[in-house]
Parts: C-alpha cells; sequence; structure tokens
C-alpha cells in the first residue's frame, strides 16, 4: 500500500485499537477547495474514559523502563516520520492548506522535538542536597507525572501534537490526544507510525470527536494529572478552570498578539525579510506571527516602501502548487475575521498600499496597511490572517509602551543595532520569546511559551519536559 493511503486512518486509536464505527463522524475538508477529503468518528465522552483507561493502564510498564530504553524506541518513531516526512507532508497539507514545502517544515520541525526529548529522557537527573542536619541526608528524584491529556490546534496539526508526546513519553507518561477537528489527519498518521516504532499499545491515544465532551472527561479525571493546551486563550481560561477541582498541572499555549518594532538604526533589508517570514507564514495563522508592525519615523517611508515589494512578490494559491507561498485560511470566518480588521483600519482613516480583499474561497491576498493607530481591532485582536498593519512611531520609550499594550505576552521581534538599545528593548517587552533581528524563533532547543494571557509552561529545550515531571524529595535520618 502507497505510503500515504497506509497513514490515512479514518478512525480513532485506543488502547492499540484502531476504532472505525462510530455512530456520527466528522467530515473533513480542504481549505483550498472545500472538499471533502475524509472523516473522522465523533466519539463523546464514553470513549475519551476509555482512554484514560488505556493509558493508566499502559503507563507502569513505560516509566519502569530505563531512560535509554525509551528513548530507543522514541527515536525509532523519529526515524519513521522523517523517512515519511513526504507522505505526512502531503496529509497536512490537504487537511490545512499549508504550502507544501512549509509542511514539509513542519514536519521536520514536529519529529525534532522527538529527538530532542529522546535524548532529554536520559538526562533527567535528580539532585543530593546538604543535610539541615548531621544525620540528615536528603535527595530530590524527578518522576513522571501521571497520564497526561493533551488537546491540540489546527495551526501546526503535526508540531503542536509532538512537543507535548514527546517530552511526556520521554518522561514516561502515557497519553491522550484530542487533536484539533480541522486537521486530524495527521495525527492519526503519526500514530500509526508510533505503533510502527513499537511505543506500546495504551501510551498514545487519539480520541477525535465533540471537544466540550472530550474536554470534560478529561479535565474532570483525577487520574489525568496534567493537561497540555494549545489554542485560544477563550478555551485555555475554561481549562483552566475545568482543571481545578483536581489541581492539575497545567501548560497552556494560548494567543499572541506579537509586535514588531523597526528602529531606525535597523538594516532595511534583513527588517523586510524578517517581517515576512514573520507574518505571512502559514498565511498569518501562527500564534508567534507579528500582528502589529511598529516602525521608526526615520525608516518608515523606506521600510514600508520595500514590504509592499516583497509582499507584492509573494504567491498565493492551493498548497500543492508549486512555488505557492500563500495558501488559504482554515475556515470561511478566518477570511471574515481578516476582512473585518481591514475594513475597520479604512474606516478610521488607514490605507490599505497591498491587498486588503479576499480572492474568493478562503483565499485572501497578503496585505500592508498603514496609517493604523491606537484604538483600530487590528491592534488589539490576534489577526491570524496574511494582513500587516504599520504604526509610526518616534521614541524608543513610545515603541515599548506600544509593544506592552496588549493582554497578550507571547512573541515579539525587533530590529535594531545599537546594542544598549537592543539590551534595554529586550528586557523592557512583556513576552516570553523575543526575536532579534530574526523573524524565525521556533526551534525545539529552545523554551517556547508566552507570559500574561499568552500561557503557563515552556515546551522544547530541556525546560519542556520538567513540565512532566514531579518532584519528590526523600529525607533520610541516617542514624
Ligand atoms: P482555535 O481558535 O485555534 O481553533 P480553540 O481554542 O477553539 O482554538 O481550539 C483548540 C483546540 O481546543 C481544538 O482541538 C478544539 O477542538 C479544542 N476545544 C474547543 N473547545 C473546547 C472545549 N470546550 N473543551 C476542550 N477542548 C476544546
Amino acid at each position: 500500500m502507497p505510503d500515504e493511503a497506509r497513514l490515512f486512518r479514518e478512525a480513532c486509536l485506543i488502547d492499540g485499537r484502531w476504532i472505525e464505527t462510530a455512530d456520527a463522524w466528522i467530515d473533513v475538508d480542504n481549505p483550498a477547495t472545500g472538499e471533502v477529503i475524509g472523516r473522522v468518528p465523533k466519539l463523546g465522552a464514553a470513549e475519551a474514559q476509555a482512554a484514560i483507561d488505556a493509558a493508566e493502564r499502559a503507563m507502569p510498564a513505560w516509566a519502569a523502563l530505563t531512560a535509554k530504553e525509551r528513548a530507543n524506541i522514541l527515536r525509532r518513531w523519529y526515524d519513521l516520520i522523517m523517512a515519511h516526512q513526504e507522505p505526512l507532508a502531503r496529509i497536512l497539507t490537504r487537511e490545512q492548506g499549508k504550502p507544501l514545502a512549509e509542511a514539509k517544515g513542519e514536519i521536520a520541525y514536529a519529529a525534532s522535538f522527538i529527538e530532542w526529548f529522546a535524548e532529554e529522557a536520559k538526562r533527567v537527573y535528580g539532585e543530593v542536597i546538604p543535610g539541615h542536619l548531621a544525620n540528615a541526608r536528603i535527595v530530590v528524584l524527578k518522576q513522571p507525572i501521571g497520564v497526561v491529556a493533551a488537546i491540540t490546534p489546527w495551526n501546526f496539526p503535526a508540531a503542536m501534537i509532538t512537543r507535548k508526546l514527546g517530552p511526556a513519553l520521554a518522561a514516561g507518561c502515557a497519553t491522550v490526544l484530542k487533536p484539533a477537528s480541522q486537521t486530524p489527519f495527521t495525527a492519526l498518521a503519526l500514530a500509526v507510525l508510533a505503533e510502527e516504532a513499537g511505543i506500546p499499545k495504551g501510551l498514545i491515544n487519539v480520541v477525535t470527536g465533540s471537544a466540550a465532551a472530550i474536554g470534560e472527561t478529561w479535565t474532570a479525571s483525577p487520574v489525568v494529572r496534567k493537561l497540555t493546551f494549545t489554542g485560544s486563550t477563550e478555551i485555555g481560561a475554561k481549562l483552566y478552570e475545568q482543571s481545578a477541582p483536581t489541581i492539575k498541572k497545567l501548560s497552556l499555549e494560548l494567543g499572541g498578539n506579537a509586535p514588531f518594532l523597526v528602529f531606525d538604526d535597523a538594516d532595511v533589508d534583513a527588517a523586510v525579510a524578517g517581517a515576512i517570514a514573520s507574518k505571512y507564514r502559514n498565511a498569518g495563522q501562527t500564534c508567534v506571527c507579528a500582528n502589529r508592525l511598529y516602525v521608526q519615523s526615520g525608516i518608515h517611508d523606506a521600510f514600508v516602501a520595500k514590504l509592499v515589494e516583497a509582499v507584492g512578490r509573494l504567491k498565493v494559491g492551493k498548497g500543492e502548487e508549486e512555488g505557492t507561498q500563500i495558501g488559504p485560511l482554515i475556515d470561511e470566518a478566518a477570511v471574515a475575521k481578516a476582512q473585518e480588521h481591514v475594513d475597520d483600519v479604512l474606516a478610521k482613516g488607514g490605507a490599505v498600499l497591498a491587498g486588503g480583499k479576499p480572492l474568493g474561497g478562503r483565499f485572501f491576498q497578503p496585505t500592508v496597511l498603514t496609517g493604523v493607530k491606537p484604538g483600530m481591532i487590528i491592534l488589539k485582536e490576534e489577526t491570524f490572517g496574511p494582513v500587516a498593519p504599520i504604526v509610526k512611531f518616534e521614541t524608543e520609550a513610545e515603541a515599548i509602551a506600544l509593544a506592552n499594550d496588549s493582554e497578550f505576552g507571547l512573541a515579539a521581534y525587533f530590529y535594531a543595532q545599537n546594542l544598549g538599545l537592543v539590551w534595554r528593548v529586550a528586557e523592557a517587552i512583556e513576552s516570553g520569546i523575543i526575536g532579534i533581528n530574526t523573524g524565525i524563533i521556533s526551534t525545539e532547543v529552545a523554551p517556547f511559551g508566552g507570559v500574561k494571557l499568552s500561557g503557563l509552561g515552556r515546551e522544547g529545550s530541556r525546560h519542556g519536559i520538567e513540565d512532566y515531571l514531579e518532584i519528590k524529595y526523600l529525607c533520610m535520618d541516617i542514624g
């Protein structure tokens, strides 16, 4: 069977069994065409509970393996993902819409978390603390937290899964996963490869279906000790609340509203290249996409002219078409939101210098807006579309105040050369991630996460595994 057909499952995986029958189904479409590409079971509370039970049964034997044994199995999963980069990317593009080259990049990025955490599994070090009494010895152990529930979004159908399941499995936990209903097939394909890699049954359970029913079952369960979620702040806050009675540990990677600052002494070409990379990747649908561009008055006109030129060269099209740089948005509501943000800027005195219009279906022109002022919706809300609003500023203090004028704090970017200014601005901006003279900040080796309403916890890096571990200390009286 060709790889793509073997990996494409219209089913769920619970306790090592593929569930291929259901009372109700969810249709999944291709955002580039609107065509239904397949369907997945619409499961609910009973199956969500069965997944927890399977994970609970599977975890002890997995946690009892040596870290090296777990690492070797995870490494095989990594190798299989990379060996199937092309068919996985095709499935991802078909359900999500992003250009095939970006989808391949995402598969490699997704795999990198499995590789990284397979390595980190072996470095979960404890501590020996000098005793507080002559006869006391204190030892700190780190142990897997327990069953982990993961709920993931549609904008990175592969990477948002592996950066949760990678550290959870490396730490010795078992997992239950609900992928986004728009993009379940990439998750299911990763689960096929996990099975082939020899990850024992019950350690990865994939349940598609009613988000509310599954989320309620998992948050209410005392067996689930950790919930890791990437998605909107609204749903994140709800899951936080639902997790309170069982005092779960939470990782929440929520909305962003990334500022992108260009100071007068910046390299203008580098700043334009960074803005293109940061703003228009995945058609603007990432939580670290530049959402608001602030440009100092001395460089403003040069930056705007070059950005408009670069945006004019971006190729919009179906993800599978060679050379496509901007694919469709995920659904009609996303197109309407981009349009609403553009219309609000125009109504309040701003100007469109590039794009500004829908292109039919779920496509929207890459857009540049100038004359944007505080009070416009686009500066407050995450657009999640290919629209760049530009605000002119005069001073460093003004730029910092504008950048921090948001309830979110995930990523921020700025371009400048002066070393003192670089330090001052980097320290003053309230966000978890700062790109300095770069528009690309995602890597498995760095801690990704936000402050303020952007969330809790960090994913990736050596910090990423800590969220899946509990600390236990042993206090010994040696007589
Ligand atoms: P987005 O705007 O990116 O779709 P959401 O927060 O709506 O963000 O969705 C992210 C994930 O959360 C998806 O898997 C979605 O199905 C899930 N989700 C949505 N509503 C709930 C809920 N009430 N409980 C649990 N999960 C939910």
